[in-house]
């Protein structure tokens, strides 16, 4: 893509109003504006990431074998008067009028939903188990939007829900999701906390939220350091997490006898991206959904619900990836994987060594972004830094004299004074 066609608005200034690191910098390097207070549009470059990081989720459901479909944003208030829930969710929720009159709302979430659609073609315990997943839009009218995307009204949520016949199995469904939780956020470079969450109905260890580190996370969590030496690589990864003491403040308080020593407690902040819960019969009895279970008795089947915050992980990770000049993607979400910078744009020979560049790493398949708008360099190479691709490769008119390019290192800063054709290698 070429900066000149796409609308990247890179800011200079720091936005006054962005209290904290991340929302400062996706608003400077141009991935997001708001349009209302806690909605935001997501321009181009702030669209490719968001689209990255759904790919990743993506993958691990699938492997977990979680499959995807699409459930509408909007959705009728009779559905959730069936579970009670339409009274009992109170102000978050954007209720809305259709031109008949009918009750209508913008889905903070989908259990109702997909119960309904899941219970009116499965009758037989042959049917199950299944997870069903989806990556959609959710509004919640926040009392108090902040921090960006971080804490938005309208945000892209991966929701997943799994119905089974026994508590076995439901175990089982909500242990796959954990472990594919554990691989999706290593996956993004980041570090995040299964923290035990108030499970409700079911009792035990059904319910964790997980945490990526960040002194400006909005919880504030306890855990035990061994928890820290637990690789997600080890087979009983979920089992040890989970035996493994890790507290939400508020919880934590309740405990009159943590099993920590003081001196092994860590108190952190975190910023929660994923919660897993599973809750049982819940929905299936509210909603009278049956099927014939394998003696014949007809059983409620249970369900557990996953979600991710897919827009607030791009907060998370910005948060953790960035440094005084300005973002530094980890290369599986960044939006483009190199950037050419034309130092001399209008100059015959550095636009020829561009153009030829260009094309030899769209045919190499380098997604790349070129600078090509007739602008300082000081400039260009301050707005590359900001937006934090990986690689940067600058074309300028002494090399061009010697014919070698400049590639830089993003995370490392590292740079090399490299042939076209090496260059070319090294950013691939
Ligand atoms: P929070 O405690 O931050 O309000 P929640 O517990 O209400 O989140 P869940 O119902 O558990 O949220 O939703 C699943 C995931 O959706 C959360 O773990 C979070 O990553 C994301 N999420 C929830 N609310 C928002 C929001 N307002 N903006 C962005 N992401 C959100
Ligand atoms: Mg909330
Ligand atoms: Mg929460
Ligand atoms: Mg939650």
């Amino acid at each position: 893509m070429r900066m000149s066609r796409t609308y990247v608005p890179v800011l200079r200034e720091t936005p006054s109003d962005a209290e904290i690191v991340s929302h400062q910098l996706m608003l400077r390097a141009g991935l997001i504006r708001q349009t209302a207070a806690g909605i935001y549009a997501w321009l181009p470059l702030g669209l490719r990431v968001l689209q990255k990081i759904g790919d990743v989720v993506r993958a691990e459901q699938e492997r977990a074998g979680a499959a995807e479909m699409l459930m509408p944003t909007i959705q009728a208030a009779d559905l959730w008067r069936e579970s009670g829930r339409y009274d009992a969710y109170g102000p978050e929720m954007l209720r809305i009028k259709d031109r008949h009159d009918r009750d209508m709302l913008y889905g903070p979430t989908n259990e109702e939903m997909i119960t309904q659609l899941f219970m009116s073609e499965t009758k037989s315990y042959r049917d199950l188990p299944k997870t069903l997943y989806h990556i959609q839009w959710k509004f919640r009218d926040e009392r108090r939007p902040r921090f960006g995307i971080m804490r938005g009204r309208e945000f892209l949520m991966k929701d997943a829900y799994s119905f089974d016949l026994d508590e076995d199995g439901m175990r089982a469904s909500y242990q796959a999701q954990f472990r594919a939780y554990l691989r999706t956020f290593a996956a993004l470079g980041l570090k995040a906390v299964p923290v035990r969450a108030p499970s409700g109905p079911i009792g035990g260890d059904m319910s964790h939220e997980f945490h990526v580190l960040a002194d400006t996370g909005e919880s504030a969590i306890f855990y035990d350091a061994e928890l820290e030496n637990i690789s997600i690589e080890d087979p009983d990864a979920v089992e040890k997490l989970s035996a493994t003491y890790a507290m939400e403040e508020e919880e934590h308080a309740k405990v009159t006898d943590c099993p920590v020593p003081a001196e092994r407690l860590l108190k952190r902040r975190g910023i929660e991206v994923g919660h897993i819960f599973a809750f049982g019969t819940k929905y299936t009895e509210a909603m009278g959904f049956s099927v014939q279970g394998r003696d014949g008795a007809t059983v409620h089947p249970l369900m557990g619900s996953y979600g991710v915050g897919v827009s607030r992980l791009m907060g998370a990770i910005v948060e953790a990836c960035h440094d005084d000049d300005g973002i530094v993607w980890p290369e599986q979400v960044a939006p483009y994987r190199a950037g050419l910078i034309n130092l001399r744009q209008g100059d015959e020979a550095c636009d020829a060594m561009c153009e030829t560049l260009y094309g030899q790493m769209r045919d190499a398949g380098v997604e790349t972004l070129y600078d090509d708008r007739d602008e300082r360099g000081g400039s260009k190479f301050a707005c590359m830094d900001v937006i934090g691709l990986p690689w940067q490769v600058i074309v300028g008119p002494r090399g061009v004299k010697t014919g070698v390019v400049e590639v830089k290192n993003r995370r490392t800063g590292e740079k090399a004074e490299l042939s076209p054709e090496d260059a070319l290698a090294k950013v691939l």
